[in-house]
């Protein structure tokens, strides 16, 4: 079964509109030429719309870094389902570890945002990961399976169908320390087992395992190499138009 790579783009909390359109439409640009991958960038919230009319022609999917889980309300400063497909958006980023550190995420929520996500059409991009204590204690299939469980709980694989893993060892990210592309296919083989006891070998299939952590022009062709890697989720070299299309079209003689 062959997927289709993904390279996402999280620019954080990075750009006005008027810098993320111009970096999208240089993107645009950039990879007319890239074959047989997806690439996905997700702007703040302020920047959709933009964002998302400036990608109208393009192939390139626009994501979210969150969203909420009811569909509307007294829920001061935060972003609904449909708010976001309305905006352009077609993929979700949910429990990047920054939400988990820094705004109390815990994969009982992410469970409800995945839901919430599914339910209205958006592809869930599930953020996963270890700490570096963690790793060192060996408990990292224990962390990623606890995660994985809670995370995509009460949901079935028919629900799955479209669910990207990204799996982030939080080590890793913004470290300039990317996993090695031995380890990082050792934990994708990890997670692709789990999803197939969870869910069945079929859904195993489909869905993509992005690395993310560190990935730059350097590291990704080896990590892309690897089978059970599927893509990346890129933050500090998404930034750049230029550099992130190179990531992009990592399969393109010259790159
Ligand atoms: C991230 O935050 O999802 C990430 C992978 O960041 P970086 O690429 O900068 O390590």
């Amino acid at each position: 079964m062959s997927r289709i790579p993904l390279i996402a783009g999280n620019w954080k909390m990075n750009k006005t509109p008027d810098e993320a359109v111009k970096s999208a439409q240089a993107l645009v640009a950039l990879t007319a030429e890239a074959e047989g991958v997806e690439a996905m960038i997700a702007p703040p919230f302020t920047a959709l719309t933009a964002v998302a009319a400036a990608l109208a022609d393009s192939p390139i999917h626009l994501g979210a870094q969150n969203l909420y889980w009811e569909a509307a309300g007294a829920y001061t400063g935060e972003i609904a389902p449909t708010m976001l497909t309305a905006a352009g958006c077609s993929h979700v980023i949910i429990g990047h570890s920054e939400r988990r550190q820094y705004f109390n995420e815990t994969d009982a929520t992410v469970n409800k945002r995945v839901q919430a996500a599914v339910e209205n059409g958006l592809v869930p991009v599930v953020c996963i990961g270890e700490t570096l204590e963690e790793r060192q204690s060996d408990s990292t299939q224990l962390v990623l399976g606890d995660q994985l469980k809670s995370g995509l709980a009460d949901l079935s694989a028919q629900k799955l169908a479209g669910l990207i893993v990204a799996y982030e060892p939080i080590w890793a990210i913004g470290t300039g320390q990317a996993a090695t592309p031995d380890t990082a296919q050792a934990t994708h083989q990890f997670i692709r087992g789990f999803l197939q006891k969870s869910f069945g070998g079929k859904l195993a299939n489909l869905v993509k395992i992005l690395y993310g952590g560190s990935v730059n022009v350097d590291n990704i062709k080896a990590l892309m190499a690897k089978p059970d890697i599927d893509g990346a989720l890129v933050g500090g070299a998404s930034l750049a138009a230029e550099t992130f299309s190179r990531l992009v079209c990592f399969n393109l003689d010259g790159n």
